[in-house]
């Protein structure tokens, strides 16, 4: 299996387990998520599975009206990119009115009912 296919797993995997996880590269210690096979940073190739904190601060979003098939049931919904508190930034679904979000807002990773890997990752607000 190529590396590819085995940090996706390994990220679907994990949320399938309610857990949001990343790749720590080993030679620089910068941490990436959703995990990739290549350190972005040095290009380095020596990484660990970590687990990360699922909260952070929404960047951006949009309301999606006309969807990809897995999400087809949900439309209209709003996809949002987070930033993590490790400066990562993610794409999910947000799981809050889009007249109750701004730029900044917390949220944390909750993961839905029914779905399978990455498509379970919901944010919500923090309480
Ligand atoms: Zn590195």
């Amino acid at each position: 299996m190529d590396n590819i296919m085995r940090t996706v797993e390994m990220y679907e995997k994990a949320i399938n387990e309610n857990k949001l996880v990343g790749i720590k590269c080993n030679d620089c210690s910068r941490v990436m998520v959703p995990p990739r096979p290549v350190c972005r940073n040095c290009y380095g190739t020596n990484l660990s599975e970590v687990e990360v904190e699922g909260k952070g601060k929404l960047v951006t979003w949009t309301v999606i009206h006309i969807s990809p098939p897995t999400f087809m049931d949900m439309a209209p919904y709003t996809l949002g990119i987070v930033e993590l508190t490790n400066g990562e930034r993610l794409t999910g679904i947000v799981n809050e009115p889009p007249e109750n979000l701004y730029i900044g807002l917390e949220v944390e990773a909750s993961f839905a009912e029914n779905k399978e890997g990455a498509s379970r990752l919901r944010w919500k607000k923090t309480e």
